[in-house]
């Protein structure tokens, strides 16, 4: 059973959320604010965390910080704020996904499905017969270790940065379609949200690309997707 925690500070939101997710055999724990949530995740380790980001006694942001800080939790993050800056913002505090209100279930229940999909590891080695260890000229990537190095430091990933960059990184050298990297990344409904990969893929050159804005490492095909060259 897939064990969520909700954060959510609208008693009737936080309410309508744990009996629709009951019904689906989630199985559900709630906080009204950010350090009763911070406590929950480390008492209970739930399996997804869905944040709303207008919180009492904290953002939602700061929490997710705060997390980051000891937990690779999936996060998604469910606010009222609809600028791609808080996006963005929520996204480079570690958010696994982002969710609008007003939404509906089954778009919530397709969403925590994705998150939860994504941290369960492949049966498969990643890198198959090739080599684990990609090195550019920019950063190195340990595909066994899930580590990536650049100028002597580690740079911490999101678990959805690290997904996308692995699917690239086995295909290197080919064209990876957006359908298909949506699929592989966030699931099977998510083939058209091409927006995800631009917000996505620029995280990612930000943090691993000497030039972001001249990437040598990570190649956008206009219009079709992307591909990744040592
Ligand atoms: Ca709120």
């Amino acid at each position: 059973m897939t064990r969520v925690l909700v954060v959510e500070d609208d008693p009737q939101l936080a309410r309508a959320l744990v009996i629709n997710l009951k019904a689906r055999q989630f199985e559900c724990l709630t906080a009204a604010d950010g350090s009763t949530a911070l406590r929950l995740v480390g008492e209970h380790s739930p399996d997804v965390v869905l944040l709303d980001l207008g919180l009492p006694d904290m953002d939602g942001t700061d929490v997710l910080r705060a997390l980051r800080a000891w937990s690779r939790v999936p996060v998604l993050v469910v606010s009222a704020r609809r600028t791609s800056d808080e996006k963005v913002a929520a996204l480079d505090a570690g958010a696994d996904d982002y969710i609008t209100k007003p939404f509906s279930m089954d778009e919530l229940l397709a969403r925590l499905r994705a998150a939860t999909r994504r941290t369960t590891p492949a049966a498969t080695g990643a890198a198959g017969d090739r080599s684990l260890i990609v090195r550019t000229a920019a950063f190195t990537v340990d595909l066994l270790a899930k580590k990536v190095r650049r100028d002597g430091n580690d740079v911490r990933l999101t678990p959805t940065e690290w997904h996308l960059l692995e699917v690239l990184i086995r295909n290197r050298g080919r064209l990876v379609g957006q359908r298909q990297l949506l699929q592989e990344v966030w699931g099977p409904a998510y083939g058209t949200q091409s927006n995800y990969l631009r917000v996505y893929m620029a995280q990612l050159r930000r943090k691993l690309e000497r030039d972001p804005s001249h990437p040598r490492h990570l190649i956008t095909a206009p219009g079709m997707g992307y591909r990744f060259e040592n």
